[in-house]
């Protein structure tokens, strides 16, 4: 490596330009014109090499290997989506819910289930639901602070995706994390605005400790591209709590939705699975049935 070789992580991309951060300084820099060439675009999340021009310019001349990419927001190397939930307005959909830690598996990215406004309601089923399917799932208040240490220390140092309905609560715990911040909560400003005038760019802010995080918008964002959809032969490999059981079914072509004899079924009927998840799973099967079908 020369002297004006570094490595480093790009944190924003912006018309063209990609800010890259390395050895605790920004960069802006290109990319060279052989990424275009090769059909590789960096992403926000690339942890990239960069040829500086001995000051705060530079190029970016390498991509280091991806952990996973996303389509929509377009982001890579994700360690952990952050699904913030609550039981109160809004109150969860689990279906969508499920479908997120889908695609999360899908992308080999982890999930944190994060039930917010426990102030107001604890959400013991969610809870249940989710820490029974072995998500680290933690109860948060933004107004109170509980939780929000916990959450913070389990994301250190990591790439994290905040997703979650408008109105759950992202900003408010954000916030409550890291002050620094100082994004805008539906309390200091009416959220109609955001994002509609200004051009979305994509950018990870870094935390005291480390952790880098994305500022995606809401559930939709994950959810609609055709890149999310899932194959139904790889769905039950998306449910992690199926894993112990896959295999043990008497068909080696079973869907896990009605069979006689499957090991899904009966963990379901014993309790091992909970039902709110595999009911996601089943409408999950169907529609992506459909899709097989129309290819
Ligand atoms: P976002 O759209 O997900 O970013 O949600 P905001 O952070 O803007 O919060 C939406 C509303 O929920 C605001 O009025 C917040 O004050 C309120 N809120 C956020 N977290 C909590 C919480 O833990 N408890 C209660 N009671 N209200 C909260
Ligand atoms: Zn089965």
């Amino acid at each position: 490596m020369t002297d004006n070789t570094v490595q480093g992580t790009i944190f924003k991309a912006l018309s063209g330009f990609y800010y890259v951060s390395a050895d605790g300084r920004e960069y802006e820099c290109r990319a060279r014109g052989k990424f275009r060439k090769d059909g590789m675009t960096p992403l926000v999340g690339d942890r990239v090499i960069i040829q500086t021009d001995g000051g705060s310019k530079g190029t970016v001349t390498g991509l280091l290997e991806r952990k996973n990419a996303f389509v929509r927001p377009p982001i890579a190397n994700i360690d952990y989506m952050v699904i913030i939930i609550s039981a109160v307005i809004p109150v969860a959909d689990t279906y969508l819910v499920d479908r997120l830690t889908a695609i999360a598996r899908k992308n080999n990215c982890d999930c944190i289930l994060c039930i917010n406004k426990c102030d107001m309601d604890a959400g013991d089923s969610l809870y249940e639901t989710y820490s029974a399917a072995g998500f680290k799932t933690l109860r948060v208040s933004a107004q109170t602070g509980q939780g929000v240490d916990e959450l913070y220390n389990a994301i250190a140092g990591a790439h994290c995706a905040f997703t979650g309905n408008s109105g759950v609560g992202k900003s408010s715990i954000l916030n409550a994390m890291c002050p620094e911040l100082e994004l805008k909560t539906a309390d200091v400003s009416s959220k109609l605005g955001r994002g509609r005038h200004t051009t979305r760019h994509v950018e990870m802010f870094t935390m005291p400790n480390g952790a880098m995080i994305a500022d995606t918008p809401g559930f939709s964002a994950f959810d609609t591209e055709q890149a999310g959809v899932i194959l139904k032969d790889e769905l039950a490999d998306t449910f992690i709590e199926f894993e112990p059981y896959i295999g043990s079914c008497r068909y080696t072509n079973c869907s896990h939705t009605s069979e006689r004899g499957c090991a899904v079924l009966k963990a379901l009927s014993e309790g091992k699975i909970q039902p709110s998840r595999h009911n996601s799973y089943v409408r999950m099967y169907e529609q992506a049935k459909q899709i097989n079908r129309w290819d």
